[in-house]
């Protein structure tokens, strides 16, 4: 089995609370707030007017920008305002807010039936070029977290090598289970995704990585593969699960046993790489048109009354959705969008569900306790665990004692762009610092800085 890089950690999995749960129909807006800002690149602007009728597939947000991706209103309904509104990341960003022409709580979003992709569907009906168009019109973007726009990781660039397919089912956050009920549910939706962005691409080689924790969804993908045309040299591999084996450079250096530089993107050593759920989004793109208006999200934590996976409205606020499942039935203490290594707290429960939203989880007053990295902060012991876990190699202690004292020079001279967010050092840490918290407002810090994000 393959498995190697460097550092990472082994959390408590927690995956039992919704691995079983299939994924059901979300709730029916109420209102959406659809931020113009959810992926990796330049910031949308509005392509809708205040009081302006929209219908459901819409695009309410573009942009001009290469690297940028357009956002569509998931309903039927009419532009209430367009204002600033809670972000998961940047804080506040501009959105759309689209009011329904009517709630109708039996008319919940449905995903499309699986039927509709079959394995045997011709692809060589489809362009790399309409493949890729479908994609950026569609607005996908990396839905395992990353938010770079896909049409620009498909673009097939002749300048660059061409290698690599590797389709990322790992999923090694903990709680999170979106992607696993992906894989197995929309089996034929993420095989025909795949032979799509294959064709995109022109990778010659294709991997499906999986974590050994998800045996089933070996099994699913490998036996569609072997009746999928084409797809015999697709290979299912199943990777050690350690945290974070789904992160993308650390991905790479299990599966291929490849660095790529840092500061680099995968595409400079012949690599793609795609998450599942963004390869089922390509399929709905290139056969049906579909934007992407609703995606896959894992409702979970101890305290959520009906922990689950649902098909939720992109622009969703957190508070409706947290409400859907039952509420929290003790004491919780931190709502978290994404899981507890690498998601983000949040204090206004408005914020809406992004493309990048894959869980909701809410923290429990008593694991608040119990969380090391939430405890009581004591000075650091210089035991070097940080250093030992961090795989990409950076010394998180003096980037993080950079950034307290405003030294920002010094943590760029310690690469504090090359972190990746996993969260493992602050994990580990014995003395409860929070380094990836320092390290990520210094971040965001130095982007504000070069005008990269709003203040
Ligand atoms: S410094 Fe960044 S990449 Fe390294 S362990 Fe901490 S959060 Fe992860
Ligand atoms: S793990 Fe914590 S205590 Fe140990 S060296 Fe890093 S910051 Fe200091």
């Amino acid at each position: 089995m393959r498995g190697g890089f460097p550092g990472g950690v082994h959390p408590s999995e927690k995956k039992e609370l919704t691995a079983e749960s299939p994924i059901k129909p979300g709730p029916a807006v109420k209102q959406a707030a659809v931020l113009l800002s959810q992926h990796t690149g330049a910031i949308c602007k509005p392509a809708v007017k205040e009081g302006e009728s929209v219908q459901a597939g819409q695009v309410v947000g573009d942009s001009d920008a290469f690297i940028s991706a357009p956002v569509h209103s998931p309903i039927d309904g009419k532009v209430a305002l367009i204002t600033l509104q809670s972000h998961p990341v940047i804080g506040r960003a501009p959105a759309v807010i689209i009011v329904p022409d009517a709630v109708n709580p039996a008319k919940r979003p449905q995903p499309k039936p699986q039927e509709r992709f079959p394995l045997d569907l011709d692809i060589e009906k489809y362009t790399p070029q309409q493949i890729t168009t479908a994609a950026r019109k569609a607005g996908i973007v990396g839905l395992g977290g990353a938010g770079f726009p896909t049409a620009v990781k498909l673009e097939p660039n002749p300048e660059k090598p061409k290698d690599f397919l590797i389709i990322n089912g790992c999923e090694c956050e903990p709680y999170i289970t979106c992607d696993y009920r992906v894989m197995l549910e929309w089996t034929n939706q993420v095989i025909t995704g795949i032979r799509l962005a294959r064709k995109a691409t022109g990778h010659p080689k294709t991997i499906v990585a999986i974590e050994d924790n998800k045996p089933k969804a070996v099994e699913a993908l490998g036996n569609a593969l072997k009746r999928a045309p084409g797809c015999k040299d697709i290979n299912v591999i199943e990777l050690k699960t350690k945290y974070p084996q789904g992160g993308e450079r650390q991905l790479i250096k299990s599966v291929l046993d490849r660095f790529v530089p840092t500061g680099g993107i995968p595409p400079m050593i012949g690599v793609v790489v795609l998450n599942v759920a963004t390869a089922a989004a390509i399929a709905d793109a290139v056969m049906f048109d579909s934007p992407l208006t609703h995606r896959v999200v894992t409702v979970t934590g101890e305290a959520i009354a009906r922990p689950g996976n649902y098909y939720v409205a992109i622009g969703t606020p957190v508070k409706e959705l947290i409400d859907f499942c039952g509420g929290v039935t003790q004491p919780s203490a931190k709502v978290v969008i994404g899981g507890p290594m690498m998601g983000i707290a949040i204090a206004d429960l408005s914020t809406p569900v992004t493309k990048t939203t894959g869980a909701v989880t809410v923290l429990t007053k008593e694991q608040i306790g119990t969380v090391k990295f939430t405890r009581r902060q004591t000075p650091c012991i210089h035991c070097g665990r940080c250093l030992q876990v961090c795989p990409e190699r950076l010394n998180p202690t003096r980037i993080a004692h950079a950034v307290k004292n405003n030294l920002m020079d010094i943590a760029q001279s310690y690469f504090i762009n090359a972190c990746i967010e996993c969260g493992c050092c602050s994990y580990i840490c014995p003395a409860n610092i929070e380094l990836t918290g320092l390290i990520r407002t210094g971040k965001i810090y130095l982007a504000r800085q070069k005008k990269l994000m709003p203040s």
